[in-house]
């Protein structure tokens, strides 16, 4: 009847659970395993759950009080490029989620999920939990050596003898300019 009723949740979206066989007997509990499609959201920076992988829900529903107790864990893979050589490097995520979603809207808390009748979301909850655990600076390997500032290169490829002999083409001016005043060998301890 109200203009502010909620758009209802569908059911068949396969990150809303169904509560109805917890019966809001407190002390109730019901496991939920199940494959979803990763979201095309779950990205930051460098690093992303590819839209459309494979993401491993396992989830306990117990029903409390005041409404569902949902913990669980998401396992999903990650893509990313290295921080340092920007090669595309892989990973797998696991998150731990945990939220009370409330029979009735809380008055002390009106941003606290509630329960779209025996159906609860997902979605907020997982996302921002991946979101959190996304690693902020993914690299290849612990001991990637980046890349070449000469040239670009990868320094893994490039070998450990890699070097460029042209001098910085400051001091390489400032040698034409004033010859008899330049070191010979100019390093970058007397800038
Ligand atoms: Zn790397
Ligand atoms: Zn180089």
């Amino acid at each position: 009847m109200s203009a502010r009723r909620p758009v209802h949740l569908d059911p068949r979206s396969p990150l809303v659970l169904d509560t109805r066989e917890l019966g809001r007997r407190p002390g109730s509990m019901r496991h939920v395993r199940r494959t979803v499609d990763a979201p095309a959201d779950w990205a930051l920076g460098l690093v992303r759950v590819p839209a459309g992988a494979d993401v491993e829900l396992d989830f306990r529903l117990e029903a409390v009080m005041e409404g569902v107790l949902v913990t669980g864990t998401a396992d999903a893979p990650l893509a990313a490029e290295c921080g340092r050589c920007l090669e595309p490097t892989t990973d797998r995520l696991t998150v731990d989620v945990q939220d009370l979603f409330g029979y009735e809207r809380s008055p002390d808390d009106p941003e606290a999920p509630i329960l779209d009748g025996d159906l609860l979301d997902l979605t907020g909850l997982l996302r921002d939990a991946v979101l959190l655990a996304l690693p902020l600076n993914p690299v290849c390997s612990d001991d990637c050596p980046g890349l070449c500032p000469g040239c670009g290169g990868k320094l893994a490829d490039l070998g450990p003898d890699h070097s460029h002999d042209t001098l910085d083409p400051r001091w390489a001016a400032l040698g034409t300019l004033a010859p008899d005043r330049s070191p010979s060998t100019p390093s970058m301890q007397e800038s």
